[in-house]
């Protein structure tokens, strides 16, 4: 097929489901699913009793095949049944639809996925509904504002555990009965079901629950305390700030196999990527990873279950709301008080590129036509910038009326659908109840910040002009806006302390006056939303105040100014390398270690003048760190894997493997053997043998992972075939050892071995929607694009590729943003030529 081949299903018009809506409202769902029979399919039959205003419309379906489909007791002929959708002739008043179907389990995350344990052959399966796959496990009227409470019957084998969105019980083996649930929107109906291990406690009067597959059983009992401790802690803190007690029965955290995105909100039973199990030591910044996304998906049951968007152009709302409140709540009442440091390292990147990208969009209503449509802007803007909007929104407010408005949102439209513009109607009411408002005793008004901050895309840029003395604000180009920001501003004198002040910036130039070597960082506690980078003699003060700044977050700060200033060629790779030798020796948060040196070693160490020689720098810096921090702490462990990932002597990684000389205080654990391992790999001193020694000697999921990555590193022209049979199809892996092979394949200095797949990329990537679709489509398409072949000639065939008339949306996307990459890194190379 060509790259005009069309998606087998079609994506639902809001139009469409406009319609719809005016025509039905469901009474309920009664689903029986046989997972028993056989590993490839599962029989689904599905009883949708509704009322209709009479006439036409259609029923989503993406069965295998179909047995039978009865409505109001006549047989519909199933080959009506097309791209998706069966025609429905409603009656006016209660029809009864029932949908005899066989469905396929599916192995890409999406829709019942069902995959094998490679530890000891165990199959697991789960429910991803989410956005559109729910049809793809049962016949339903797949749309947000179509709610209904659901029944499930399901037959498994019986030695499997069932969890569903309600409580349930199994009369006998291997038969499992849900009682009925709350109104539930399609798109967070799931299923848990295999033999997975169980934990349970309670709290309040809620089960809790947590599951992870049996082969990581120990793990999961070693992490349950913790799991269990911040769920009841965010519980108490959700009542006492919603108001609201969460209506879901039981809360079951369910850690699942190939799960493609971190976590998703299922109302009563959320599930979780299990990687966030951990089977080796972490950082301190990725149990603050977990531990922020338990409250975020938390923080769903409430915004997003109870309500829940009308459409999908309002889903950044629940993300951006969930964000906040996970992050807020974490850092308030679980152990994790540093959890804002965190999202400094982890996450404020991730939304001010997205921001800056050509495929910029307004954090709201971002006009989704369609479901598709939507999920492409499912993104970092939707996410960190939403987040950051509403914290400033809620500086604003004060909590009070926040709350209040976020209280009387939930009571209004419980267990039902909202718009944005209902929230924010909420918010300006509750202003009014508690008497706030302008200076001017006019009510408020929020129609000028939701235009300025939520339906303007791009972030402005405030940089200051010490000559002319004045910040400028600069609104970004294409997306004129008039936004006023309120920041604090750190500065110091070189060897003297940083001071801390307020600035309101709410014109194109403030008068800021200040002496010719005092060090200015811009909005370092992320107050506002704007791109920020440091001007050339604050990069020089840093370079001594950097070893002298105790503020861990204000370090974390500093280190987002100096990223930002990279991305845009306004900062010398050199002066990133000093940076990093004068700040890290200091550090004392793991995070900052951790999201710092391998953005260097990626990132800036291809752009400096002598690429080894940085390496060899950023290697000694870890490596020094790796001695001075204390033996056994997570400072000292993310240090270790920066010397890892930045060592080119395998003489030294040989004896860390071996377990000769390894630092004391370091575990060489199975994720630290597989780093060791790739990192020989990427230098060409390990073989295939010796790999498959190491995955059969250990074969779990994690290794399989891992042994892929290895394997598209070696520098030799069988690993790079080997990495592009995964991506065109020819050999079929599941999502994560694809995702690991394509990281795996592109390495700086393999050019020799990769130029040749530079063109069958842009040759290729079209033709994947032939063997993949939805997340993994497009996550491939990001996985294995060319981000080593730093030239205009690739760009130029990128340009190419994103003008190809019928390219899949979901494909588009990815290449525009990793070209906009290309466009940048070379912007650098020419800022900083190499002599
Ligand atoms: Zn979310």
């Amino acid at each position: 097929m060509t790259a005009a081949s069309q998606s087998p299903f079609q994506s639902l018009q809001h139009t469409e489901a406009r319609a719809r809506f005016d025509l039905l409202s469901i009474a309920s769902y009664d689903v029986r699913l046989d997972l028993a029979a056989d590993d490839a399919t599962f029989r689904s039959v599905t009883t949708i009793r509704f009322t209709s205003r009479g006439g036409a419309t259609f029923v989503d379906l993406k069965p295998a095949r179909v047995n039978e489909i009865r409505l109001n007791g006549g047989a519909l002929d199933v080959d009506l049944l097309e791209r998706g959708r069966l025609p429905l002739d409603t009656l006016e008043g209660d029809n009864e639809l029932v949908v005899d179907a066989v469905m396929r389990f599916r192995n890409d995350g999406e829709g019942l996925h069902r995959s094998v344990d490679p530890a000891d052959g165990r199959h697991y399966v789960y429910g991803m509904s989410f956005m559109d796959a729910a049809p793809s496990i049962f016949a339903c009227f797949d749309q947000p504002d179509l709610k209904a409470p659901y029944t499930f019957h399901v037959t498994a084998p019986v030695d499997w555990l069932v969890v569903g969105n309600a409580p349930g019980t199994s009369p006998e083996p291997g038969v499992w009965e849900l009682e009925q649930s709350q109104p539930l929107s399609t798109y967070f109906v799931t299923l848990v079901a295999g033999p997975y291990h169980l934990v349970t406690d309670e709290h309040d009067g809620i089960p809790l629950g947590l599951s992870a597959r049996a082969s990581i059983a120990r793990d999961l009992d070693a992490d349950a305390d913790e799991l269990f401790t911040m769920t009841k802690q965010c519980f108490d803190e959700f009542h006492r700030l919603f108001g609201i007690r969460y209506p879901f029965g039981g809360y079951h955290q369910a850690f699942v196999p190939e799960f493609n995105a971190g976590a998703m909100e299922n109302p009563g039973c959320v599930t979780f990527r299990d990687p966030l199990i951990f089977s080796s030591r972490v950082t301190r910044g990725v149990r603050i990873q977990r531990a922020t996304t338990v409250a975020h998906e938390m923080a769903h049951q409430w915004f997003g279950n109870i309500v829940t968007p009308k459409w999908w152009d309002d889903l950044w709302l629940n993300e951006s709301f969930a964000e906040y409140m996970g992050n807020r709540v974490t850092a308030e009442v679980t152990e994790y008080d540093d959890a804002w440091t965190h999202n400094a390292y982890a996450r404020r990147q991730w939304g001010l590129v997205a921001d800056q990208r050509p495929s910029t969009h307004p954090v709201a209503g971002n006009g989704a036509a369609d479901a598709t449509s939507a999920l492409q802007d499912f993104d970092g803007i939707s996410y960190a910038k939403g987040s950051s909007i509403l914290k400033q929104l809620n500086a604003t407010l004060g909590d009070d009326v926040f709350f209040a408005g976020t209280i009387d949102h939930f009571n209004r439209h419980r267990f039902g659908n909202a718009t944005m513009h209902d929230l924010f109607t909420s918010w300006e009411e509750a202003a009014a109840r508690h008497g706030s408002g302008t200076a001017a005793g006019s009510p408020l008004d929020l129609s000028s910040f939701t235009s300025n901050w939520l339906r303007t895309a791009g972030p402005d840029t405030i940089v200051l002009d010490r000559a002319a003395r004045v910040v400028r604000r600069t609104p970004p180009a294409g997306h004129p806006a008039d936004r006023s920001h309120t920041l604090r501003v750190a500065t110091a004198e070189l060897g003297g302390k940083w001071e801390v002040g307020a600035l309101t910036v709410d014109s194109p130039e403030t008068a800021y006056d200040v002496a010719d070597h005092r060090a200015v960082v811009l909005d370092p506690f992320e107050d506002t939303w704007a791109l920020v980078q440091p001007d050339p003699a604050t990069v020089s003060a840093l370079k001594a105040l950097l070893p002298v700044t105790d503020d861990t977050r204000l370090r974390a700060g500093i280190w987002n100014n100096v990223r930002s200033a990279f991305h845009n060629a306004a900062i010398a790779p050199a002066d990133v390398l000093d940076l990093l030798e004068a700040g890290i020796p200091v550090e004392d948060s793991d995070d900052a270690v951790f999201y710092t040196m391998p953005w260097a070693v990626s990132k800036v160490v291809p752009l400096a003048a002598d690429p080894s020689a940085a390496l060899g720098r950023i290697h000694a810096v870890a490596l020094d760190k790796v001695g001075d921090a204390a033996a056994g702490s997570t400072l000292q462990l993310s240090a270790f894997q920066a010397a890892v990932s930045s060592a080119t002597d395998a003489g030294q990684l040989r004896s860390w493997l071996a377990g000769r000389v390894v630092p004391d205080g370091i575990e060489l654990d199975l994720d630290l053997r597989w780093r060791i391992l790739v990192q020989l790999a990427v230098l060409g001193e390990t073989d295939r043998a010796e790999l498959g020694a190491a995955l059969e000697a250990e074969p779990t999921a994690r290794s399989r992972v891992e042994h892929s990555r290895a394997m598209a590193s070696l520098p030799d022209a069988e690993a790079k075939a080997w990495a592009w049979s995964r991506f065109v199809g020819e050999v079929d892996v599941p999502n994560y050892e694809l995702s690991a092979a394509g990281l795996g394949m592109w390495r700086p200095g393999q050019e020799q071995h990769t130029d040749e797949y530079v063109d069958r990329y842009f040759a290729d990537v079209p033709r994947t929607v032939d063997v993949r679709s939805g997340w993994v489509l497009a996550d491939a398409a990001q996985d294995f694009f060319p981000t080593t072949s730093l030239t205009e000639e690739t760009v130029a065939k990128a340009h190419a590729l994103i003008d190809l008339e019928g390219l899949d949306r979901s494909i588009r996307r990815r290449v525009v943003d990793l070209t906009d990459e290309l466009e940048h890194r070379l912007a650098i190379r020419r800022a900083f030529p190499v002599r």
